[in-house]
């Protein structure tokens, strides 16, 4: 039986979408695409939170049709608790590449309230594009705000949006 990842090899290009929304809580850490900022509130998850590295891996599950980031580290598991989002990425880039893709690029766009993300958002590119070996033009790092409207513009919640496109390799 042809199972799904055969299938999909007759596609060279594939693009995905993920998005992720964390609540903001004063005395958190505050972890933006594997950049640590500065911050009176962070985000309060199972995880260390990053929500663009989340929107991230389920952009690369979601190209390849293989789930979501909750079929691979459920939230009812306590071992995945307070762990650093970057294995989950790595995870995904492991599926990806059984499945016969490379990330060809990835365009990001976070929103929150405070701190604005101006001055970060070249670190958290340059720390991605570290992170997923690719160079820095195939890597897009957008910050807006939410004009105030609740809950990312109330400043309760943070968001992210990513999409990825992946060519065979
Ligand atoms: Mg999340």
């Amino acid at each position: 039986m042809m199972g799904s990842n055969d299938a999909s090899k007759a596609l060279h290009f594939r693009v995905g979408q993920g998005y992720d929304l964390h609540r903001l809580v004063p005395g958190e850490v505050l972890t933006i695409g594997g950049v640590v900022i500065e911050s009176p509130v962070g985000c309060q998850a199972h995880s260390d939170g990053d929500v663009i590295l989340h929107a991230l891996v389920d952009a690369v599950l979601g190209a390849c049709a293989l789930g979501d980031i909750g079929d691979y580290f459920p939230p009812s598991d306590p071992q995945w608790e307070g762990m650093a989002s970057v294995r989950f990425v790595e995870k995904a880039m492991a599926l990806i590449q059984e499945a016969g893709y490379q990330i060809n690029n990835v365009d990001c766009t976070v929103c929150l309230e405070k701190p604005k993300l101006g001055k970060h958002k070249q670190a958290i590119r340059v720390h991605l594009s570290q992170m997923l070996a690719l160079p820095l033009h195939a890597v897009s790092v957008k910050a807006k705000t939410a004009e105030k409207f609740p809950p990312v513009g109330t400043q309760e919640a943070i968001a992210a949006s990513v999409t990825v496109l992946l060519t065979a390799i």
